[in-house]
Parts: structure tokens; sequence; C-alpha cells
């Protein structure tokens, strides 16, 4: 390998982490929004797992929270991390 390439190769891995995906399996559209959810079954009480929508997948994933009552909110991606409690 080059040293072009590997640089190249090195700059392909860094804009893979800077660009969040949709979590949606097989998805791989730039994510917009933050679904922040916890299930008290699994999950110690605060704790929040979090998300990630593109618009075509957001009511999908949505749905799928809310049908288990375990969405907590959710945020397009440019807002600020919410550290209010859950209430
Ligand atoms: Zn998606």
């Amino acid at each position: 390998m080059s040293e072009f390439d590997l640089f190249a190769r090195l700059g392909a891995g860094k804009r893979d982490f800077d660009e969040p995906i949709c979590s949606r399996a097989g998805c791989e559209n730039p994510a917009e929004y933050r679904i922040e959810w916890n299930n008290p079954r699994i999950h110690e009480p605060g704790r929040i797992k979090i998300w990630l929508a593109c618009g075509e997948h957001l009511d999908y994933l949505r749905g799928f929270l809310e049908s288990r009552e375990i969405l907590v909110r959710v945020h397009e991606m440019s807002d600020d991390l919410d550290e209010l409690p859950i209430t």
C-alpha cells in the first residue's frame, strides 16, 4: 500500500465516524433524528439508549419503541443533548 492510499483510507474512516447514520438495519442514510429510550426491564433507571434515524425510518423506529412503551423522547440531530432528568 502506498502512502497515498494509507491517507485515503484514514480519511475515509474519519468521514464514516463523523457522519452518523440511521440505526435501522440495512439503512445507510445520514441520521436526522436522535431517538432516546429506556427499557426498565433491562436498563437501570435513568439510563438512556439512543437510536439514530433518517427521515424515512423515524416513524418506524419511534413506533417500535412506542408500542413497547419505552420511548423517552425524540430530538433532531442538531439539538443539544438533553440532560434533563426523565420524568
Ligand atoms: Zn433509515
